[in-house]
């Protein structure tokens, strides 16, 4: 579970958010809707790590998150999530090789053996069987997508981030990776947290859909304010994975 707990984000006078609090079940599939510029990508970052609340905390399973982002996030974003200079193979694997070894950071032998047929066997699982010698430049929008989610999810994270990624894709592929992510979702035991302007999306994919939006600031009387949680919308239990 994820237990943000009163959480404030400032960059100078700025209040980006304030006091936001969620408890997220495990298995669990948020979408994350709200204007342009409420800080949803901020609050993701947040939860990778990459940021720290100005104020209170942020918990996964009971323990506060490491300020590296480790390989139990996995993240995908709307555009570049995936190396140009790597092949297919290549980008899946990088997430390996990272973490594999602390002392070089490469994996040997029968250890890169293993992850390489594991890189293969997620590769064809998201649908891009035959791209493992490609590189993103020779793929669409929607295979570099299915190709970034299948780097973040070899390192079978414990949550998986999305900032609006499929956002770029026109609307029939985006249907098709919509049955893709849900499908990886019921058979992965893994948390989804997942930044979207599309409202279809967000009810299609998510058991909850939460909403963040902002008063407007009143300068003249000093009021300034953050964006929290507005809406907070049930939309089915999280299944189990296979159920
Ligand atoms: P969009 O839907 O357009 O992606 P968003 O909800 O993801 O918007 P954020 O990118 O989180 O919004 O930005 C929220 C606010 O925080 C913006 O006003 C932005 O200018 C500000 N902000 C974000 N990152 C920083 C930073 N590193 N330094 C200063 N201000 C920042
Ligand atoms: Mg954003």
């Amino acid at each position: 579970a994820i237990s943000v707990d009163n959480v404030w984000k400032e960059y100078g006078d700025q209040i980006v958010l304030e006091n936001v609090s969620i408890e997220v079940e495990s298995r669990s599939f948020i979408a994350l809707v709200g204007p342009s510029g409420c800080g949803k990508s901020t609050f993701l970052r947040m939860l990778l790590g990459q940021e720290r609340p100005t104020r209170g905390t942020i918990l996964l399973d009971g323990q506060p998150l490491p300020s590296e982002p480790g390989r139990d996030r996995g993240v995908v974003f709307q555009k570049y999530s995936v190396f140009p200079h790597l092949t297919a193979l290549g980008n899946v694997l990088v997430g390996k090789e990272l973490t594999g070894s602390r002392i070089t950071g490469k994996l040997f032998g029968a250890a890169r053996k293993a992850a390489v047929e594991e890189a293969r066997a997620m590769i064809v699982d998201v649908g891009l069987s035959g791209a493992e010698q490609k590189y993103p430049a020779q793929l669409s929008g929607g295979m570099q997508q299915r190709l970034a989610l299948a780097q973040a999810l070899l390192m079978r994270p414990k949550v998986l981030l999305l900032d609006e990624p499929f956002g770029a894709l026109d609307p029939g592929i985006r249907t098709e990776i919509h049955q893709l992510m849900k499908r990886l979702w019921h058979e992965t035991p893994m948390t989804v947290v997942m930044v979207t302007h599309d409202m279809r999306e967000a009810f299609t994919l998510a058991t909850r859909v939460i909403a963040f939006e902002r008063r407007r600031d009143r300068p003249e009387e000093k009021l300034r304010y953050g964006a929290t949680i507005t809406s907070d919308i049930p939309i089915w239990p999280p299944r189990r994975a296979g159920v």
